[in-house]
């Protein structure tokens, strides 16, 4: 476990884990390179600044029990280093809540996770339907992993132990109400759902600097999309 790439920790939240004071931790490096992501330093395998010494994530748990709730992970893509469920199982020994931020590519890992209830609350990220997923993820995808996808949120749909939030960032020119619609059909069933408006402040493809967010309008219009497949959908703007 002591190889696990952590590039930042963020002590206190109280946004990242609904409800909870959270820590948050960011694990380095993504399987996609989404162009409009939010945090792209951390899409690359590896960082040139030092990784998180674990010890010291220790040191800091003991002091810190009682004081926040749970422990937030984040990415990149956490799925994509194995150890992390080492890092769960002891975060875990503490007595934390966890939530976990995944794009649901490794669903051997999430599975393993969730059998083993190492998680309290997921958050997945939808990127557009599945069988386009290539066309939002900024990279081509080869037919085991969006397989893997699809049978993640099949997974996290039928795991009653576990609060389960997906996700859809929405770009205008990427998500129009067809594509929405394909999403919704698809998330049908999970317990909560979020549209997400996107943020051009900080994003991975500068080209995306100059694109324009969606209005309050537009954003309701797509919640009622899902509201059409009964789906428990919120904005997030
Ligand atoms: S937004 Fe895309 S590229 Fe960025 S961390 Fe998430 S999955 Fe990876």
């Amino acid at each position: 476990m002591n190889n696990i790439k952590i590039s930042g920790i963020q002590k206190t939240s109280l946004i990242d884990y609904p409800d909870n004071i959270a820590t948050v931790l960011f694990t380095q490096g993504c399987n996609m390179n989404c162009p409009y992501c939010h945090n792209p330093e951390l899409i690359s395998e590896t960082n040139e600044n030092e990784y998180l010494n674990l010890d010291n994530l220790w040191e800091f748990l003991d002091k810190r029990s009682g004081l926040i709730d749970g422990v937030v992970i984040t990415g990149g893509e956490p799925l994509i280093q194995e150890s992390i469920y080492d890092l769960l199982v002891k975060i875990k020994e503490y007595g934390l809540l966890i939530k976990l931020d995944t794009n649901g590519t490794n669903y051997n890992l999430l599975k393993k996770i969730v059998e083993n209830n190492l998680i309290d609350y997921i958050a997945m990220d939808i990127k557009g339907p599945i069988k386009e997923y290539d066309k939002f993820c900024g990279i081509k995808l080869n037919k085991a992993i969006i397989k893997n996808i699809d049978r993640s949120i099949e997974l996290l749909k039928k795991s009653n132990n576990i609060i389960t939030e997906m996700r859809t960032t929405v770009v205008p020119g990427m998500h129009d109400n067809n594509i929405m619609k394909k999403i919704a059909k698809r998330v049908s069933g999970v317990d909560k759902f979020y549209i997400q408006n996107f943020r051009p402040n900080k994003v991975n493809n500068p080209d995306f600097k100059s694109k324009r967010r969606y209005s309050e309008e537009e954003l309701n219009e797509f919640k009622n999309i899902f509201k059409e497949e009964n789906v428990e959908v919120q904005i997030r703007n």
